[in-house]
């Protein structure tokens, strides 16, 4: 390649990466917040938008909420399953549906670059408009060529036959196209459409599927782990739990962020009795109570399954009644009733709610199997005092969920109130390549939760630390260090101030750390063996040998 060529590549490839930079402007609808800000020398880096850092004393409630899900979901008797938070694309192409968008729009996906330059190729009808177009279009060919040789020698692409035959087409191609305006051929005509034509059909047909993702959601990647590692083998069904980081791109809002957090679990295996749902529901009620959360409502349905004489002929009805009222719907809507017509009934749309009213239900429509289903479901919660509300309009999109839908709602949380989804999906281990296998979970946007709980006032509580040791003097500090010591042994949070301090200027640390004891340790202390207790609430003071000491502190603390 010549230093022309080369000079020429470069200044494309800083093109791309300008259009880069205000594509992502133009999403975020701010300057990228890592961006240096005008005024400052030095770039101050913040959280990404849509991202934040969970703080003391906030974490205590987090580290609450997920301590409740421990012991609560061990008490119906659930293991925790960490699955890692990258995996192939593929799985949630699959599991969540490529037309979503979760997986077509919201997914962080890697190598992005590839698929970002294949986008901004656009098509060759735009290259084929004039000079200027046709020699950005050949510079664009030229510089994903030489990308796609990059990853495909660093193996970050599947070096398939397909991929290594197509990425040496384009490569001639590449070499076609630039002899081609070398020797002076810069107008677009019939043979660079033709060239041009080819090079396009290279560079869509190329795989990056290959790619990985992070997980926008738990139950793929737990499905994925039943069946890799054999869980159809041990007794079932098998009851999961997970919690951690999920990653949607979505546009962030009170409530709504990029990184957000899940706590879920999972039933799979066994059978797909009615009892299984309805203890799965009890155990998500209880795990809420526990929490503290109120004002929750349990809202349920069935979608029947997959029949003629079930879902599909209730979906078929209702695009027929929905075709009559097309023109009073919106544009989303309007596309559903061809992709996907239960969809509709999920529409926030003010002006479509009196025409979704008067749609036909599905409750009307199930098969008797799954008719007797539901049914035994709702008695089952009934058994079990669980407080449900019917929503005939909470609906699933895709295929292989059936039956159970259920959604939970809490208070203080405006518009985006869902704190946790579910239902049964007993197609999707199956469509994942497992075994036929029940299935039915949930999960609980942990945010929400803890915004909800928040809101309410059933905040982090009290934070401070529980003793602050005041010491002064050599032979106190070594005292107070063994005494710092056996109180935290004993459980009590303990603050040791490095440094001697004079005692009004300790009491008063003491004070703004919260501290509910400050104990009074001066060399008279230690000679005497007799310790002062100060309650710092009350100002009250008390002298204690150790051990009465140790004993009173440990004694507080249980009654804490
Ligand atoms: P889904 O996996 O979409 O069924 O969501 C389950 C729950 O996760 C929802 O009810 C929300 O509480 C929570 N959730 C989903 N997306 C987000 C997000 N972007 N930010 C915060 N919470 C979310």
């Amino acid at each position: 390649m010549s230093d022309q060529e080369r000079a020429a590549k470069r200044a494309q490839w800083e093109e791309i990466n300008r259009a880069k930079a205000a594509a992502k402007q133009k999403e975020q609808g701010t300057p990228d917040s890592a961006e240096p800000r005008a005024g400052l020398t030095q770039k101050q880096f913040q959280a990404i938008r849509g991202t934040r850092d969970l703080l003391p004393p906030d974490t205590a409630l987090w580290n609450h909420v997920e301590q409740t899900a421990h012991e609560v979901f061990g008490t119906f008797g659930f293991g925790e399953i960490r699955t890692p938070i990258i995996e192939s694309t593929e799985l949630f192409a699959r599991s969540i549906g490529g037309e979503t968008d979760v997986v077509s729009k919201e997914m962080y996906s890697f190598p992005e670059e590839l698929d970002f330059f294949r986008q901004n190729l656009g098509t060759i009808s735009e290259a084929m408009q004039n000079e200027g177009r046709l020699n950005r279009y050949l510079n664009l060919v030229v510089v994903f060529s030489e990308r796609l040789k990059d990853e495909l020698n660093a193996n970050r692409l599947p070096q398939t036959p397909t991929n290594l035959g197509a990425f040496q087409q384009l490569a001639d191609l590449s070499s076609e196209a630039l002899g081609r305006w070398n020797s002076g051929k810069t107008k677009p005509d019939p043979e660079w459409e033709e060239l041009l034509g080819r090079a396009e059909t290279m560079v869509r047909d190329f795989d990056l599927e290959d790619k990985e993702s992070l997980r926008p959601e738990g139950t793929a990647g737990t499905c994925r782990a039943y069946i890799e590692h054999h869980m159809q083998q041990l007794p079932q069904p098998v009851k999961l739990y997970y919690m951690g980081p999920m990653f949607r791109r979505e546009r962030p809002q009170k409530g709504r962020y990029r990184q957000f957090y899940q706590i879920g679990a999972e039933i799979l295996g066994g059978a797909d009795a009615p009892a299984i749902d309805a203890e799965l529901i009890e155990m998500l009620m209880t795990f809420f109570d526990k929490c503290g959360l109120q004002g929750t409502e349990l809202s349920i349905n069935s979608i029947g399954h997959s029949a003629d004489n079930c879902r599909r002929g209730y979906s078929a009805l209702l695009r027929s009644e929905l075709e009559k009222v097309k023109d009073k719907l919106g544009a989303d809507s309007q596309r559903r009733i061809e992709t996907n017509p239960l969809r509709v009934l999920d529409s926030k749309l003010e002006h479509e709610q009196p025409i979704i009213e008067k749609l036909p239900r599905i409750a009307d429509h199930l098969c008797d199997d799954c008719k007797t289903h539901y049914a035994v479901v709702k008695h089952e919660l009934e058994l079990r005092g669980v407080i449900y509300r019917e929503n005939w309009r909470l609906v699933r999109g895709l295929d292989y969920y059936m039956r159970t839908t259920f959604e939970i709602t809490a208070p203080g949380l405006g518009s985006q109130n869902a704190v946790c989804g579910g239902g049964r999906y007993d197609g999707l281990v199956e469509l994942l390549g497992g075994p036929p296998t029940k299935g039915i979970g949930f999960a609980i946007g942990e945010d929400r939760l803890i915004l909800s709980l928040e809101e309410s006032g059933k905040g982090a509580g009290r934070q401070g630390r529980d003793v602050y040791i005041a010491w002064m003097g050599e032979r106190a500090y070594a005292t107070a260090i063994r005494a710092a010591k056996d109180l935290r042994n004993a459980g009590c949070s303990v603050e040791l101030p490095p440094t001697e301090l004079k005692f009004g200027k300790a009491l008063e640390r003491a004070s703004k750390l919260g501290s509910r004891f400050a104990l009074i340790l001066g060399d008279s202390e230690v000679a005497d063996g007799q310790w002062t207790l100060k309650t710092l609430a009350d100002g009250s003071q008390q002298k204690l040998s150790e051990a009465a000491l140790l004993e009173y502190l440990r004694n507080q603390k249980a009654g804490l």
